[in-house]
């Protein structure tokens, strides 16, 4: 971090300001120009308040040279990190396809989808039992019946299960649940991400609607700093001007969340389109900007799914998505 003074700052405040980085073991450099002085601070600066810096009297400008994310930081873990979720692996070449339901609607539904879905080539299965809903109107989700459901997929199929977890009371229900998944609208709930961070379970944090790729990698700091380092991130389309498409699909955020951080990107195309005949394209195109894996939604029945029917493939469409990803990636580890 780089603190730029005004000219004639005072010196008093520049000796407290100081001694207030050295109570926090920042070293400071001093240079000192003809007009202008230059802080040069050395340390771990992610713990220093660069607006509160910004707001002294004495200040002009701080530059920021370190990104304020540390431990999702690609630069102090230069190789790819793998997430375990229950013996599936994900990261580092090993590509994983999540499938299912935006929603558990029946126990037929949801274990007919894990079988067809499992035979295509899913590695895990996905079904929303508590949903985020714009709507206060529209259907929540089966709550915890809807977790009792996956459960009983998960029995029959072996498939590790993913759910979103909206608030942490919810906990208790997903003891048995193997990804927990953050979805968009919670990216930026702290305290859901720092009790996520004391758990020993793998999450699933998907890009907020509207946030920016740092943003992101701040969420997944959270979660990391709080001692749970199995973060698995999502793009997963955001807020443009287009409407064409329900969100629009952040590509170029593959390649650059995996330069800035060694943690592992799905992508979820049924969300960023919101159109199911684009979610074969998308997926294709993920895969070669080099994610490491997709989360689909997949219905048996689309135009009657409770939710999001237009945006969900049908196993059959599915079995020919996953034919197409293993073309582009011959050496995937998984699928
Ligand atoms: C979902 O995956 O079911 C979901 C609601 O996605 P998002 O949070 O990305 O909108
Ligand atoms: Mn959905």
């Amino acid at each position: 971090m780089i603190v730029i003074l005004k000219e004639n700052h005072d010196k008093r405040q520049l000796d407290n300001l100081i001694a207030w980085l050295k109570s926090m073991d920042i070293n400071v450099h001093i240079s000192e120009g003809i007009r202008q002085t230059v802080l040069g601070l050395i340390g771990d600066t992610s713990i220093v308040d660069a607006d509160l810096i910004r707001a002294l009297d004495i200040v002009e400008d701080v530059k920021l040279v370190q990104e304020p994310y540390k431990k999702a930081n690609r630069k102090f873990h230069p190789q790819d990190t793998v997430v375990d979720v229950s013996g599936v692996k994900v990261g580092a070449g090993h590509f994983c396809i999540i499938a299912g339901p935006c929603s558990i609607e029946s126990e037929e539904q949801i274990c007919g989808i894990a079988r067809s879905v499992k035979q295509a080539g899913a590695a895990m299965l996905r079904g929303g039992a508590f949903k985020p809903r714009t709507s206060p109107y529209a259907f929540q989700g089966l709550r915890a019946n809807g977790i009792e459901m996956l459960l009983l997929a998960k029995k029959e199929t072996g498939l590790p299960i993913v759910s979103e977890i909206m608030d942490i009371s919810q906990l208790p229900l997903f003891e048995e649940v193997d990804l927990l998944q953050v979805g968009a609208r919670n990216m930026q709930n702290f305290e859901l991400l720092k009790e996520l961070g004391t758990l020993d379970k793998p999450i699933l944090l998907k890009r907020g609607l509207s946030s920016t790729i740092q943003e992101l990698l701040m969420s997944a700091e959270y979660i990391m700093a709080s001692g749970n380092e199995n973060v698995i991130l999502c793009e997963r389309g955001i807020r443009t001007f287009e409407t064409y498409t329900r969100n629009t699909l952040d590509i170029s955020a593959i390649p650059l969340v995996k330069e800035l951080s060694h943690l592992p990107v799905i992508v979820d195309p049924s969300h960023a389109t919101g159109i199911s005949r684009l979610v074969k394209p998308m997926s294709v195109a993920a895969a070669a900007a080099g994610a490491d894996g997709l989360i689909i939604e997949v219905h048996n029945d689309p135009p009657h799914a409770l939710c999001d029917g237009v945006q969900s493939i049908t196993p059959a469409a599915f079995a020919d998505l996953v034919a197409n990803i293993k073309a582009i990636l011959p050496n995937a580890h998984h699928y």
